[in-house]
């Protein structure tokens, strides 16, 4: 864990420990709080996955000093991963899909990987399955699998979920968006050890079908969030319907309008995935409010995954027309 009164050997020691601050639109009975994983060094909840899965790939041989890394990512997890490779020498490759922030792009070359684009339409799905076809082309080569690799949810159940838990005695709700579903299963494990009961709400933009895993009607869509959310349930192995008590889906609308209210309004310069995740825990303190959700404490968690500096190519401050999304 970070600590911040002394000096550090390496970026790779900032990599969590971020702050969780009041979002302040909440009800009055209830109180909501964001982790700010733009705190991170690459600037987004990834870093930790990045520092924690390769730390842990090493030790198990899994991959030598001077190997390859070679991830499928929307890009988060690319710059995660490209700071975490340069620091722990190797080398790294990442596909993304053409749609993803060029921003993002930008950073991963800066920091020395090797970024190949893949066409929009094939999706994560055409990423990954590119990922392993590079791979298989290199001697010394792993893909850390951050769709499927339970390493991925153990970085958020040994760091973001005991971190919540020092700076809170109790909290009633997790909620909290998903795309590889990682950093809410960590969170929500380590919850529910503390107390059985805890209401975990999962976070997807409309469009996409997590809600399937509940048994939910989903009708498949576009959407301009970025980060989280499913088009392919099969390629979500992380995810496990026993912690979720209920999955919301949040218009691209929703979500931008809370964005640019958090920057407005409470100082926080967020992506869209924290705009969705803001609606939705402010949704689930209102009920906990009223009596409908029966949570055991009167506060709720959420995570803001990155900032909208990130996107600023694309408009995000603009009009909901104007962002590219
Ligand atoms: N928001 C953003 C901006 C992201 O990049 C990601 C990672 N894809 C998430 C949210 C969701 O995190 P996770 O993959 O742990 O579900």
């Amino acid at each position: 864990m970070t600590e911040h009164d002394r000096a550090l050997s390496s970026v790779l020691d900032t990599v969590g420990n971020t702050p969780l601050v009041c979002v302040q639109a909440g009800p009055a009975d209830v109180s909501i709080y964001a982790k700010l994983e733009s705190f991170n060094p690459g600037a987004s909840v990834k870093d930790r996955i990045g520092a924690y899965m390769l730390e842990r790939l090493l030790e198990r041989g899994d991959v030598g000093e001077g190997g390859t890394v070679v991830e499928p990512t929307a890009g988060n997890t690319g710059i995660g991963f490209a700071v975490a490779a340069q620091q722990l020498g190797l080398d790294a490759v990442f596909v993304v899909p053409e749609r993803f922030s060029l921003e993002k792009q930008q950073l991963m070359r800066a920091l020395g990987a090797e970024v190949i684009n893949t066409p929009t339409d094939d999706g994560m799905g055409g990423a990954i399955e590119r990922a392993h076809e590079l791979a298989d082309e290199l001697d010394d080569a792993v893909v850390p699998q951050q769709f499927s690799n339970p390493l991925n949810t153990e970085a958020h159940y040994e760091t973001t979920g005991p971190e919540i838990y020092d700076a809170l005695d109790e909290v009633g709700a997790v909620v909290a968006g998903c795309g590889t579903a990682g950093t809410l299963m960590g969170i929500a494990r380590y919850a529910r050890e503390q107390n059985p009961d805890t209401y975990v709400a999962a976070v997807e933009p409309e469009g996409s079908l997590y809600g399937e895993f509940l048994g939910e009607d989903r009708s498949e869509g576009e959407y301009k969030i970025e980060g989280i959310g499913t088009h392919n349930t099969d390629t979500n192995e992380l995810f496990e319907p026993e912690l979720v008590d209920e999955v919301y889906p949040i218009p691209d609308e929703r979500a931008h309008e809370e964005l640019k209210r958090l920057a407005a309004e409470e100082g926080h310069l967020v992506g869209s995935s924290a705009g969705a995740a803001s609606v939705a825990a402010r949704h689930v303190a209102s009920r906990i409010a009223d009596g409908e959700i029966d949570a055991p404490h009167d506060s709720v968690v959420t995570v803001f995954p990155d900032s909208s500096e990130r996107y600023l190519s694309k408009g995000i401050y603009g009009s909901f027309e104007e962002w590219s999304g």
